[in-house]
């Protein structure tokens, strides 16, 4: 095979999706919990987004930021509206909006407010890209190792410490960089009262507060964005994952006069922002003001976390069910990769996080019948891969 190995790949061949299915080459279909991890929220090939993009296929696909391009100025005021938030800067990728965040941060402070600050501090078990800064300031060293020498500028504190981040902000310090629920770390929300404090601190010493919904954001946790839980509003948001709907596209989100700081010439990208991304885009936001759609993850989000604290409640081997909407983490004591293929083989599709954490991330199109299934597949995979690992501690 001439792909790199970059990954560890599962043994299904994906050639086709609807809603939560995915169907493999030999025709097999799979109840999809992993959503393209995160990303095909509206389910997959969604009608709405799919007749814009072909729409936009007949009239233009690329024509560069030279340009005036007015979808882009639609998704901008329509993200930004949302939000409370002045400004949209769009990109391709998670690691590419947090890489613009983290410039966006160092130009504020060196050329807007002319004040030699530029240290981001970050959380152990984050996650924020693969970019040589993305991979720095995330709080995991596997993703780090080999690739030295890292850019400065970058510390990380234990996450829901706020003693540890007071402590870690110095003169230097340009933004704090937070999940709000960890994803890739091992779906784990933060304390509300955490985030409060953070906020407090950044507004006290003049920080950035820089929140990275790459993950969480487009109605993954039951409202828009997942700030909107904890009463904050950051300086800046950064998007990707659930924003096109499988068509690749990112976004970072300022306040105006943070946004001030990118001038004309001081940050860029080719792809960022073409018309087809733009499309769809726009008609994502536009089905989920549409659709019912947040309801429908708070409500499928509660029923599945409920079925999932009962399954906990009569097997040994899952010790916590956490999540916000429909991001669920069951964190068990057995090998998640056996459970994951334990799941594959009864047709069900999840995914791993951190060490030892099942996550789901469930399209938005699942109902009562869907949860059922998963969380008794998910029951069924725990009780086999839980057997084996008695029987291979019997045989040593
Ligand atoms: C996936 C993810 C990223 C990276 O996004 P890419 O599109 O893979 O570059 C960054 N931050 C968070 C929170 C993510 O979940």
């Amino acid at each position: 095979m001439a792909l790199f190995d970059t990954y560890a790949r599962w043994p299904v061949r994906a050639v086709r999706g609807e809603k939560h299915w995915l169907w493999d080459e030999s025709g097999r279909r799979y109840l999809d919990f992993t959503s393209g991890i995160g990303v095909t929220s509206l389910g997959h090939v969604p009608d709405a987004v799919k007749q814009a993009v072909a729409a936009q296929l007949e009239m233009l696909w690329h024509c560069s930021n030279l340009f005036q391009i007015p979808l882009q100025e639609q998704v901008a005021a329509k993200l930004c509206a949302a939000s409370g938030l002045d400004r949209a800067f769009f990109c391709n990728s998670g690691a590419e909006a947090n890489e613009a965040a983290i410039k966006l941060a160092r130009r504020y402070f060196q050329v807007v407010r002319g004040e030699e600050r530029y240290e981001v501090v970050t959380f152990h078990g984050s996650f924020h890209g693969r970019t040589l800064a993305t991979l720095t300031a995330t709080g995991q060293e596997k993703v780090k190792v080999g690739f030295a020498p890292l850019p400065e500028g970058f510390r990380s504190v234990p996450f829901g410490d706020l003693a540890a981040l007071e402590a870690a902000v110095t003169d230097k310090t340009a933004a704090v960089l937070l999940e709000l629920v960890q994803g890739e770390g091992g779906v784990v929300p933060a304390e509300p009262a955490f985030v409060r404090g953070v906020a407090e601190l950044c507004c006290e010493k003049g920080l950035l507060l820089i929140v990275d919904e790459v993950q969480t954001g487009i109605g993954r946790t039951g409202s828009l964005f997942a700030f909107q839980h904890y009463g904050v509003v950051p300086d800046a948001v950064t998007l990707a994952k659930g924003l096109g709907s499988g068509i690749p596209v990112g976004a970072l989100l300022a306040k105006e006069d943070v946004a001030a700081a990118f001038a004309p010439g001081s940050h860029g990208s080719t792809f960022g922002g073409n018309p087809v991304a733009m499309a769809a885009a726009l008609a994502t936001l536009e089905e989920l003001e549409r659709g019912g759609w947040l309801e429908r993850v708070r409500a499928m989000g509660a029923l599945m976390k409920e079925r999932l604290e009962a399954l906990a409640a009569r097997t040994p081997a899952i010790v916590d069910v956490r999540g916000l909407g429909l991001m669920l983490g069951v964190q068990v004591t057995v090998p998640v990769a056996d459970v994951l293929a334990a799941l594959r083989r009864r047709g069900v599709l999840m995914l791993p996080a951190g060490t030892d954490v099942i996550r789901l991330l469930p399209p938005f199109t699942i109902g009562p019948a869907e949860v059922e299934v998963a969380v008794r597949a998910l029951g069924e995979a725990l009780d086999e891969v839980a057997a084996q690992g008695g029987a291979a501690k019997a045989e040593t």
